[in-house]
């Protein structure tokens, strides 16, 4: 996938269009996100041993589709070109070609 844990997206369709977050989670065999306070399902827990009880925010998955990742250097939401380093494919953004992944 082309999206990674901590890349920021923008999401481009649905409720949460216009939303911006950091991917805390990826599923690449289900071809999904989850971005931190995106898309968040409200639920009503009952206490427990270990929890007091009340509501739980959590964040559920997105479609990779439905989001595109912002470009940490010019901040625009882009698409993604691939560069053969060294090493391995490098992610580079097609508005200003900075390379994405540093390691
Ligand atoms: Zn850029």
């Amino acid at each position: 996938m082309a999206i990674k844990k901590g890349d920021t997206v923008v999401v481009l369709a649905g409720k949460n269009k216009g939303k911006k977050g950091k991917v805390i989670r990826v599923f690449p065999e289900r071809g999904k996100v989850t971005v931190e306070g995106v898309n968040i399902a409200k639920r009503h827990q009952r206490p427990s041993r270990n929890f007091q009880g009340g509501i739980i925010e959590k964040p559920m998955p997105l479609q990779v589709s439905n989001v595109m990742l912002v470009c940490p250097r010019c901040s625009e939401p882009t698409r993604i070109a691939y560069k053969a380093t060294s090493e391995k494919k490098a992610r580079v953004c097609q508005s200003c070609n900075e390379i994405m992944d540093k390691v």
